[in-house]
């Protein structure tokens, strides 16, 4: 689409009187007109509740252009950018992308240009330099609910001084990382907040990386909160295109919103493709109010985070101890020689196996963690003679869910995995190795989260981790620290249980 400037406004082509030859794609337009908002105008309150909080394209906006039109005239809603020109190129203004390589040309029919769209976000409609994208400017009142929360639940002495910060942070529109350690129950400490923002009349979104998140956590959000409309947005869910005081999102369907929320909750930040990817992040600063708070909750921040902590530029709270006051039971590290070159005479390391041996001999559960698919085919291949029942599992396999289903049950003895089940899998008394943990995939965060599968359960609070390796790493290093740390922070906090 193009558009013409003409009395202080943008008018698309298709709707001006005449051709004007001065049509130009959104994007190409230096200064745009900012039109102030006529109170008398009687607006739709379909089209207005449909867009707010949102940054859609016109496509898809259910309503006649000319009924659009009429509320940009009248300053409820504005047309913005959909890419916009940086020193460099482009940068795409719904998902933040600068990187050249996801940008491509093409001949447009809707603005017989050129058209440079956005590779990177194309599974959510086409962004290009002649995309309008729209946003509300107004909103309507925000109910308010009185004790929307029914959890009758306690928190650990270590959970409530978490919840108390992230309370602070919803009323003052603060900033705080909550460093949780595996098993710590950091949903609990969002309750309390939660509930306060709504009382107040707030907008609440949690937004991860994962639809395994937003589909763990949304029973548990209704349960907690019945009286509260609370949608759950990802791919291929039925909520998509909806607004409600609680949001559950993943990266991608968060990028449709545009200011819409007061508190904005990000969990499992350091979850692959958070951290090597910065489109959540870009996502979740357009999808916040100006004056909001942001709260990250994780279990192994970044390296980077973990030193502005330290210093005191970052504020954080930490839950140090598991809800069941148990210590974190830390890694040993156990040298395997050259595995890879036994690999290649189809043996394993002599420890290796004994260590399957023992697990299947005492009938404790275990996963062995290997570095890549190749590695878990042929080890899966050895473990078999061993015994029949074990089984491999990796993320493109098609038996995934049956197969950590079958583990559950407890009809797979041992499970081969790639780090596809370094997190979200809790299974009450395992055992766990790393074969290869000098590679590079198994970084700190991934080791501590391999780690923290072991001693879920109050039942079974304990259990060995074997980082096997050949050659210990700096990760392998600062993972057993930051376990240790933790332990010793919950003694010193008196957050252990005392035998
Ligand atoms: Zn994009
Ligand atoms: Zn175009």
């Amino acid at each position: 689409m193009r558009f013409i400037v003409s009395e202080g406004r943008l008018i698309p082509e298709v709707l001006a009187k005449a051709n004007d030859p001065a049509a130009k794609p959104i994007s190409h337009i230096d200064s745009m007109p900012s039109i102030p908002m006529h109170p008398e105008f009687p607006y739709s309150p379909e089209l207005l509740s449909f867009l707010e909080g949102k940054q859609l394209l016109l496509e898809e906006l259910p309503f006649p252009l000319d009924l659009i039109q009429a509320h940009y005239e009248h300053g409820y809603l504005s047309y913005e950018k959909g890419m916009m020109k940086t020193k460099h190129g482009w940068r795409c203004m719904r998902c933040g992308n600068e990187e050249h390589h996801f940008f491509a040309s093409f001949p447009c029919a809707r603005c017989q240009t050129v058209c440079t769209y956005c590779r990177k976000c194309i599974m959510m409609g086409r962004v290009s330099t002649c995309t309008p994208l729209v946003v509300s400017r107004f909103s309507f009142p925000q109910d308010r609910y009185l004790s929307p929360l029914s959890w009758n639940g306690t928190l650990s002495q270590g959970q409530q001084r978490a919840a108390d910060a992230v309370e602070d942070a919803v009323v003052h529109n603060g900033e705080l990382l909550v460093w949780a350690v595996c098993g710590a129950g950091k949903t609990e400490v969002l309750f309390p907040g939660i509930a306060r923002a709504l009382e107040m009349g707030k907008r609440v979104c949690i937004a991860t990386p994962r639809t395994d998140v937003v589909r763990e956590l949304f029973p548990r959000l209704q349960q907690a909160f019945p009286s509260v409309p609370l949608i759950a947005l990802y791919g291929g869910s039925d909520d998509r295109g909806k607004f409600a005081p609680l949001v559950l999102s993943t990266t991608h369907q968060l990028l449709r919103f545009s200011r819409a929320f007061d508190v904005m909750v990000i969990d499992e930040v350091d979850a692959f493709p958070y951290s090597v990817e910065p489109m959540l992040e870009y996502a979740a600063a357009k999808a916040r109010k100006e004056a909001s708070s942001l709260i990250y909750l994780t279990a192994t921040p970044h390296p980077a985070w973990q030193k502005e902590i330290k210093r005191g530029k970052r504020k954080a709270v930490t839950i140090p101890a598991r809800y069941h006051g148990f210590p974190l039971p830390v890694p040993s590290f156990e040298w395997c020689s050259n595995w890879r070159r036994q690999l290649k005479h189809r043996r394993l390391p002599r420890n290796v196996l004994a260590w399957v041996q023992s697990r299947i001999k005492t009938a404790k559960q275990a996963f062995l963690f290997v570095p890549h698919i190749d590695v878990l085919e042929q080890v899966v291949c050895i473990l078999k003679q061993l015994d029949q029942r074990i089984e491999g599992v990796h993320a493109e396999d098609p038996q995934r869910a049956e197969k950590v289903q079958a583990f559950r049950d407890g009809r797979i003895p041992l499970l081969v995995t790639t780090t596809i089940l370094e997190r979200g899998v809790t299974v009450p008394n395992i055992d766990v190795a790393v074969l290869g943990a000098e590679d590079d995939i198994f970084t700190e965060s991934a080791l501590v989260q391999i780690a923290g599968r072991v001693g879920r359960s109050a039942q079974y609070p304990s259990g060995d981790i074997r980082f096997f390796h050949y050659g210990k790493t700096r990760q392998m290093i600062a993972a057993k620290r930051q376990m240790e740390r933790m332990n010793k922070e919950a003694a010193e906090r008196g957050l252990l249980k005392t035998q």
